[in-house]
C-alpha cells in the first residue's frame, strides 16, 4: 500500500556526509559498471551493497539465507500474474536456449526482447501499464520454434497433444482480445472477469465480493486481511479459497521458502527477530491470517535487528478489488551512518521549530521529530524484482498500523544507483544552465536531494500547529499540495542553514545551492516532462512544486533572484542571488503556514490555482521535445549481486562473498534453473 515508486529516478537518499571515504567511494562509483541492460522501455541496472563487506560473519549468513528464500518465491508471482506464465515462460526459455537459426535476423531479436521483457514484468503483461504485451516477432516464427523442440522441452499439459499446446499458447500470446489487460480497474466493467491475473477462477466480482461480505464481522476492530492469501475458485457450484500455503497452492515454492527462513532462524541476530521468523514460518505453514497478523506485529517492533527483511504476501496493487497479495521480498540492512544522520535532525527538532521564519503563534511547543530508518537493499525478489520501490512502508494492516505504529524505510543504494545510471543520460547537459550549476549538481545533487528529504520528512511535515478550532480538512482538495508545499519549504529553508554544517550533516555552505537549482529546475520545467501535451499539474507534490517555484519565479521580477533565459530557442532557469531565493522561501513558508493554521480555504485555493496547476503550453512542448530527444528509458529495475558462502571443514559458513559480474539474462536463466519448482500450470 506504501511503496513509493518513481518512474524517473530524481528524488533519492544516500549515505553519510561528503568526507573522505564518501569521496572515495564516489570515485570508485564512476568505475562500477552500473546500466546492464536496455530494450523497449526498460533500463536494468545494477545496484551496489554498500558496506556488506562491514557485517559479521553470521550477519553476512543471515543474508545468504534470507536471500535464497527471496529468489524461491519468483515463481508463485509469475503464477499469480497470469495462469499461462509459467507455460509461456518455459517455452520461451527453451526456445532461447535451443535455437541455432540466425541469431542476427529481426524476428530472433524481436524474440528475444519479448522474452527480456517478460522475465522483467514477471508475466505477459507490462508492470506497470498492465497492458498486454505485443509480440514484434510472427506467429510463423513461433510455431516453427516451438515445432522444433521436442516434447520433452515443452510445458505440456497431462495427455496435451504439441499441437493442442501450440495452438492454445499462440493463443495467449498472440490474440490481443485474450487477457488484454493485467488488472482492469474501468468501472462497471466486471473487474475480477476482465482483468488477467490468477487470483480468481471461474467467479464474478459479485460473488466475489458477497464471498468476502459474508466472512467480515463489523463489530471487529482488529480484522484481518481477508483474502489476501489465497485464490477464489467455484469448486461444485460453491465459492471457496485455496488457500497459497505449505501443503496447499504454491507448496512447491513455499515448501523452499520456509526451508531457508529455517536456516536464517538459527542465526537470527537478537531474540526479537527470532521470534519474527518463527512467527512468520508457522504462518506460512498454517496459511492463518491471524498468525499473519501476529507476525507483522512483532516485525513492527523488531527494532534493534540490524539486518531486516519483508519475504511474503504483501502489496495488492495486482487485484482489481485491492484484496489479493502479491509475493515479495527484500533483505536489507541498516545504514547506520545514513541513520545517524536522521537521528541528529530529529534530536534538534525542537532548534528547527523555534527558528523558523513562521509566526510564532503558529510554532509547536513541544514537537518530536521523526526518525526513519535508511536501508542497503541486499535482495530483491517477487515483485519488488526487478522493477524495485525507494521506499517502503509497512504493514499494510490499518489497525495495526494505528495501534502498533509501521517501519518507513528508504533504500538509499536503489537511489544510488538510480542517479548513479543517470549520470550519463546526457539529462544535465540538456536542462542545466552553465557549467557552475553542472559542478555542483555533480558534486552534491544526490547528498543535498537526500538531506532535503530527510528534512521534509524528519521534520518539515511535523512542524507548526493549528489554531485551537481549525478543522484540520478545511482546506479540502488544496490540503495535501498545500501540506506538502509547507513540508518542501522547511527543508528548502533549512537547508540552506549553517546550522546543519554546525551540525556535521551537510559538508558546507554552498552544497545546499546544488539543492536549490535542482529544485527550481524539477518545478519550473523538468518535472513537466511526465505530463501530456495539453494536460493539467494534477499530482499533489507536483502541483507543490510548481506552487513554490513559480511564485518564487513570480516575486523574483524585480531583483531577478531567479529567471528564465532562453538561449538558442532553449530555456534554462537561473539563479542569480541564492540569498534572496532563501529569503523568497521564508516568505512564502510563513504564508503558507498562515493559511494551514488558520484554516483558510480561499488562500489556499488562491495560490494553488494561480500558480501550482496550469503549464505554459509552449515551455511544455520545448521540455517534451528535449527530453525526447534524449531517449532516456522510463522504467527502470535491479539485478541482484551473487552470494557465495566459504565454509570451513566441517561445513559451517564462515564468510560470504559478494560478486557482481553477472549479466541481466544470465541472472533471470539462473534463476529460472535453480530457483524454479512450481509446476507449469497450479
Ligand atoms: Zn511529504
Amino acid at each position: 500500500m506504501k511503496k513509493i515508486i518513481f518512474a524517473f529516478a530524481s528524488l533519492c537518499l544516500m549515505t553519510g556526509c561528503q568526507n573522505s571515504t564518501e569521496k572515495e567511494k564516489n570515485m570508485e562509483s564512476s568505475e562500477f559498471n552500473w546500466v546492464v541492460d536496455r530494450f523497449d522501455d526498460i533500463e536494468v541496472i545494477r545496484y551496489r551493497v554498500n558496506d556488506f563487506e562491514s557485517l559479521t560473519a553470521k550477519q553476512k549468513e543471515l543474508i545468504y539465507y534470507l536471500s535464497e528464500a527471496s529468489v524461491y518465491g519468483r515463481d508463485i508471482l509469475f503464477d499469480q500474474n497470469n495462469r499461462w506464465n509459467l507455460a509461456i515462460r518455459r517455452t520461451l526459455e527453451s526456445i532461447y536456449q535451443n535455437f541455432n537459426g540466425d541469431k542476427e535476423s529481426e524476428q530472433y531479436k524481436s524474440f528475444e526482447k519479448y522474452l527480456k521483457k517478460v522475465w522483467f514484468a514477471n508475466g505477459i503483461h507490462h508492470h506497470y501499464s498492465t497492458d498486454k504485451f505485443t509480440p514484434e516477432f510472427s506467429k510463423e516464427f513461433f510455431v516453427e520454434q516451438v515445432n522444433a523442440l521436442p516434447e520433452s522441452k515443452l510445458p505440456l499439459q497431462d495427455s496435451q497433444t504439441k499441437d493442442n499446446f501450440i495452438t492454445h499458447i499462440t493463443e495467449v500470446i498472440f490474440n490481443p482480445t485474450v487477457y488484454p489487460k493485467g488488472v482492469n480497474q474501468t468501472e462497471g466493467e466486471d473487474l475480477v472477469v476482465t482483468s488477467a491475473n490468477n487470483y480468481y477462477r471461474g467467479v464474478t466480482q459479485k460473488e466475489v465480493e458477497a464471498f468476502y461480505e459474508s466472512k467480515k464481522d463489523p463489530k471487529d476492530h482488529k480484522p484481518v486481511m481477508w483474502g489476501m492469501n489465497s485464490r477464489v475458485v467455484k469448486n461444485n457450484g460453491k465459492v471457496e479459497e485455496l488457500v497459497w500455503k505449505v501443503d496447499g497452492l504454491y507448496t512447491e515454492a513455499l515448501e523452499k521458502v520456509v526451508y531457508w527462513l529455517e536456516k536464517a532462524e538459527k542465526v537470527a541476530e537478537t531474540s526479537e527477530q527470532k521470534i519474527v521468523l518463527q512467527k512468520l514460518i508457522s504462518y506460512y505453514k498454517s496459511g492463518c491470517l491471524k498468525e499473519f497478523d501476529d507476525y507483522a506485529i512483532s516485525w513492527v517492533y523488531d527494532l534493534n535487528s540490524q539486518i531486516d527483511f519483508v519475504n511474503g504476501f504483501t502489496e495488492s496493487y495486482g487485484d482489481p478489488l485491492g484484496m489479493k497479495a502479491s509475493w515479495e521480498a527484500l533483505v536489507n540492512f541498516k545504514n547506520i551512518q545514513a541513520t545517524k544522520r536522521t537521528d541528529i535532525i530529529s534530536e534538534n527538532a525542537q532548534w528547527f521549530e523555534n527558528n523558523s521564519p513562521v509566526e510564532d503563534r503558529f510554532k509547536k511547543e513541544t514537537v518530536k521529530g521523526v526518525s526513519a530508518k535508511v536501508i542497503t537493499a541486499a535482495m530483491l525478489g517477487g515483485d519488488c524484482y526487478p522493477a524495485s520501490p525507494l521506499g517502503i512502508n509497512l504493514p499494510n494492516s490499518n489497525w495495526i498500523r494505528s495501534e502498533h505504529g509501521s517501519k518507513s524505510v528508504t533504500i538509499d543504494n536503489i537511489s544510488e544507483a538510480y542517479d548513479a545510471a543517470s549520470q550519463g543520460s546526457g539529462f544535465g547537459e540538456e536542462f542545466i544552465y552553465g557549467d557552475e550549476n553542472k559542478r555542483l549538481l555533480k558534486e552534491y545533487g544526490l547528498y543535498a536531494d537526500n538531506m532535503h528529504t530527510d528534512l521534509h520528512e524528519c521534520l518539515g511535515h511535523g512542524s507548526g500547529k493549528l489554531l485551537p478550532g481549525v478543522d484540520p480538512d478545511a482546506l479540502k482538495a488544496y490540503g495535501s499540495p498545500v501540506e506538502e508545499a509547507r513540508a518542501d519549504l522547511f527543508a528548502l529553508y533549512y537547508i540552506a542553514d549553517p546550522k546543519l554544517v554546525e551540525l556535521g550533516i551537510m559538508p558546507n555552505e554552498e552544497a545546499y545551492k546544488a539543492e536549490y537549482y535542482k529544485y527550481m529546475m524539477n518545478g519550473l520545467m523538468t518535472q513537466l516532462t511526465r505530463i501530456q501535451p495539453g494536460k493539467n499539474v494534477e499530482q499533489a507534490h507536483m502541483r507543490n512544486r510548481q506552487t513554490i517555484t513559480r511564485w518564487v519565479l513570480e516575486n523574483s521580477k524585480d531583483d531577478k533572484a531567479v529567471e528564465l533565459k532562453k538561449i538558442d530557442g532553449k530555456t534554462y532557469v537561473v539563479i542569480n542571488d541564492y540569498e534572496a531565493l532563501r529569503g523568497k522561501f521564508a516568505a512564502l513558508l510563513r504564508k503558507v503556514q498562515t493559511i494551514k493554521s488558520t484554516g483558510d480555504f480561499k488562500g489556499g485555493k488562491e495560490l494553488i490555482e494561480t500558480y501550482g496547476i496550469k503549464i505554459d503550453p509552449e515551455l511544455h512542448n520545448e521540455v517534451l521535445a528535449r527530453y525526447k530527444s534524449l531517449n532516456i528509458a522510463p522504467y527502470k529495475g535491479f539485478i541482484n549481486p551473487i552470494y557465495t558462502p566459504v565454509a570451513d571443514s566441517k561445513g559451517n559458513i564462515i564468510d560470504v562473498k559478494i560478486s557482481y559480474e553477472e549479466g541481466y539474462t544470465d541472472q533471470m536463466m539462473r534463476y529460472s534453473t535453480d530457483y524454479s519448482c512450481l509446476p507449469s500450470y497450479n
